[in-house]
């Protein structure tokens, strides 16, 4: 039994979706959560089937008399927020795609809210995570892409087509790697788990994922440190540009590879403090995500829960 009123969220990314109940503080409601898998080679039918079937569970588990507030969905980018469309660089089925239509299909009587990813995991660190008292913060996702969102003056930041903080996707100087987006040097090319690993592997490094360049890392292999400092490097730099354009306070960031080593956080927060002339750039900081792996799924209740500070 719960007096609490609910959301029900969604978390949409490259190789899974979940859904599940969240109550007004932000604690997700037992049994309540459920995932699908998605992927690259997901037709678009078997994305849909996904999202269905994850939703359905759901809110089947909604307990007789508890109110519904309404559906919150966090998707990775692109999307268009005006149309409701959702384009996911890793899902390729989905270009254009009209998932807040499909969502409003099996659930007529609610709002139904989409956003990015990255604005909801913003909107989640503010409300129960690293970034609670801070107004002008991004929370960032480094895993198998780099992501992120915007909050400034207390209110996450969309922009007209709802990817504002694509922050994976700033050019970073001194770097040139090819980036699938079609830029050189974006930060998501240099920095992201797969990305790093590659790097490693070309000075000669032996090994295939993100957990054994961490152990590599710990046990002190000169490569592994190289490329963890490179990337960190690269995150920092990419961090203390967007901060010089929009004057952070706070970056929290989070996602598998955040976790390679804690000493990422040194050389990231150690590329913004080169910025010696800029007291309003070094002032950034960037600190681990408190968020659990609920964080995608509250940050999408976010979206209806704290709605006040959804634009
Ligand atoms: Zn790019």
């Amino acid at each position: 039994m719960t007096s609490s009123p609910l959301a029900l969220a969604i978390d949409l990314g490259g190789t899974k979706v979940e859904a599940a109940l969240v109550d007004a503080s932000g604690r997700l409601l037992p049994a309540s959560r459920f995932r699908s898998p998605t992927g690259r080679a997901s037709s678009s039918e078997e994305l849909a089937a996904s999202v269905t079937s994850v939703v359905v569970s759901a809110l089947a588990a909604l307990p007789e008399g508890a109110e519904l507030l309404g559906v919150g969905i966090g998707s990775a980018g692109p999307i268009d927020v005006q149309e409701g469309l959702v384009s996911p660089l890793n899902l390729p089925a989905w270009r254009g795609y009209p998932l807040r239509d499909l969502v409003v299909s099996l659930l007529p009587d609610v709002p139904v809210v989409l956003r990015m990813d990255g604005q909801c995991i913003a909107l989640a660190e503010h409300w129960v995570g690293a970034g609670q008292g801070c107004d002008n913060l991004m929370g960032m996702i480094v895993s198998t892409g780099i992501g992120g969102g915007l909050m400034l003056g207390g209110a996450v930041i969309p922009g007209p087509t709802g990817n504002a903080g694509h922050i994976g996707h700033v050019e970073v100087g001194g770097f040139d790697d090819i980036c699938d987006c079609g830029g050189i040097g974006c930060v998501e090319g240099i920095a992201s788990g797969p990305k790093t690993v590659a790097w490693a592997n070309r000075q000669g490094w032996v090994g295939s994922t993100g957990e054994e360049l961490s152990a590599a890392y710990a046990a002190g292999d000169e490569i592994a440190i190289a490329a963890v400092a490179r990337s960190g490097r690269a995150i920092g730099q990419a961090i203390a540009s967007a901060t010089a354009l929009v004057d952070l306070d706070l970056i929290a960031i989070g996602g598998g590879f955040s976790h390679v080593t804690p000493d990422i956080f040194g050389y990231i927060n150690a590329a913004i403090q080169e910025r010696v002339q800029f007291g309003f750039v070094t002032k950034a900081v960037a600190v681990p995500s408190a968020l659990s792996g609920d964080g995608p799924l509250i940050g999408s209740a976010a979206l209806i829960h704290r709605s006040q500070l959804v634009r």
